[in-house]
């Protein structure tokens, strides 16, 4: 699953080189570094809470170029704060994938914060590309999710049943979790085929 660059500025002699060295923080190479990265964000439907957590740009900065690149002013709010989204039925299979990708971004791809982030969130939309199926997660819940995850406000459980790994509340890591694929409640049948359950 070959990617194309979201950000083609780099170029390939860039690429080639590998990782910029450190910069001081008002160097140009830092403020290039770090303008690419709000790009890619914002390409990707970051809000501005999100960069301005993750970018090291001040906040004019990145409202201009969210303006620049959106043609429209970034939405105004508060960011969603609650860990129970994650764990209804369906976003919690989408927040189970993404978290897995993400984790495999650190583990394999070696990367950390919200590069992971990044890289973890586009293997999901691969994922969902391939299979044809509506992304649950924008980038900023995708982040959210990290963060939650990260702070142990939410874990992992494997499911006895199909040995995949599913998001589930901090104090819920039951030792005979079974996900909510397996298990799905009767609900989240309304849209699909009526469940086992179903009478
Ligand atoms: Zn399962």
């Amino acid at each position: 699953m070959d990617t194309h660059p979201v950000v083609a500025t780099g170029g390939s002699a860039a690429a080639a080189s590998g990782p910029l060295p450190a910069h001081g923080p008002k160097s140009v190479l830092h403020e290039l570094e770090q303008t690419l990265l709000a790009i890619e964000m914002i390409g990707l439907g970051a809000r501005l809470q999100v960069l301005e957590a993750e970018v090291s740009l001040p906040r004019e900065r990145l409202t201009r170029l969210y303006k620049e690149l959106c043609g429209t002013s970034p939405p105004k709010g508060m960011l969603p704060f609650s860990t129970d989204w994650f764990l209804s039925w369906r976003p919690n299979a989408h927040a189970s994938m993404l978290l897995g990708a993400y984790r495999h971004m650190v583990r394999a791809g070696h990367l950390d914060g919200v590069r992971a982030t990044l890289a973890g969130f586009r293997m999901y939309r691969e994922h969902l590309s391939v299979t044809g199926e509506a992304a649950q997660l924008s980038f900023t819940r995708a982040w959210m999710l990290v963060r939650f995850y990260e702070r142990g406000m939410l874990q992992l459980a494997r499911c006895q049943c199909c040995r995949g790994e599913f998001v589930v509340c901090a104090n819920d890591a039951r030792q005979r979790y079974i996900c909510g694929l397996c298990l799905p409640p009767a609900r989240a049948g309304k849209c699909r085929k009526p469940g086992p359950a179903g009478t």
